[in-house]
């Protein structure tokens, strides 16, 4: 064993733990059920130890945001014990290699990249788990259909054939009034209700919690939080 091995795996055995008991608080301040909160490890920025330690640890549904690093990642583990989710911003000439590579993405902000998406998936063996990303703070360095955009595109994906539209993600501003993140995320529930009623496609996961908001957004309805640093440390910046 690395002593990179053994600091993630020490890292692990308190972060783990405290990641579990804040979304159990969350979900039980929230008369939710536990369950219904599905917990992904984010490793991105992170070495294969932090995957070992993360897989050690029980952790299996991991997110990268890279394509490239993904790649690596689900050469060196597979997909068998690992539910591999894309997270971050794709280009979408790059939408063949993430259809083979992840599991679930979440990160689906244009149309262009849901059809390359779709193509892609259709030439493999099943439907593509998708979630669409959503702008609900109206930041614009942000990725993420507007809302309204956001309505139609989301049911214009719902039909495609390669895809399987679980539902939608959104990263709150970077924002501690919790009134801001707390509307963030209500809108994103908000949409996905409307969503939901206009269409029997569409899915009802919500990507939404990070380290520094999964309480705001479990209280919000989130079914998948996306936790990286409160896990795994600080990433070394770029
Ligand atoms: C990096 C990242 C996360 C994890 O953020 P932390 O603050 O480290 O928990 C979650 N979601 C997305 C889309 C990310 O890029």
């Amino acid at each position: 064993m690395t002593s990179a091995t053994i600091s993630y795996t020490e890292r692990l055995t308190e972060t783990v733990p405290a990641v579990r008991e804040s979304i159990n608080d969350a979900a039980h301040a929230a008369g939710r059920n536990v369950e219904e909160v599905r917990l992904v490890a984010v490793t991105k920025g992170h070495p294969f130890e932090a995957v070992d330690a993360a897989l050690a640890a029980g952790l299996t549904d991991l997110g990268e945001n890279r394509v490239a690093e993904m790649e690596e990642k689900v050469a060196h583990y597979g997909s068998e014990s690992v539910v591999w989710h894309m997270i971050g911003h794709i280009q979408s000439r790059k939408a063949g290699r993430v259809a083979e590579a992840a599991a679930m993405v979440h990160s689906v902000d244009s149309l262009k990249l849901a059809r390359k998406l779709s193509r892609a998936a259709e030439e493999g063996s099943a439907p593509l788990n998708v979630l669409v990303q959503m702008n609900t703070s109206g930041e614009e360095a942000k990725y993420g259909f507007a809302p309204e955009e956001g309505y139609d595109a989301v049911l214009e994906m719902s039909e495609m054939t390669g895809l399987n539209v679980r539902g939608l993600m959104t990263m709150a501003p970077f924002d501690d009034d919790e009134g801001v993140l707390g509307s963030t995320f209500s809108g994103l529930r908000k949409l996905s209700e409307r969503l939901q009623s206009a269409s029997e496609q569409v899915g009802p996961e919500l990507s939404m919690g990070m380290t520094n908001d999964l309480d705001i957004a479990i209280r919000e309805g989130s079914t998948i939080v996306r936790i990286g640093t409160a896990l795994f440390g600080e990433r070394d910046r770029k």
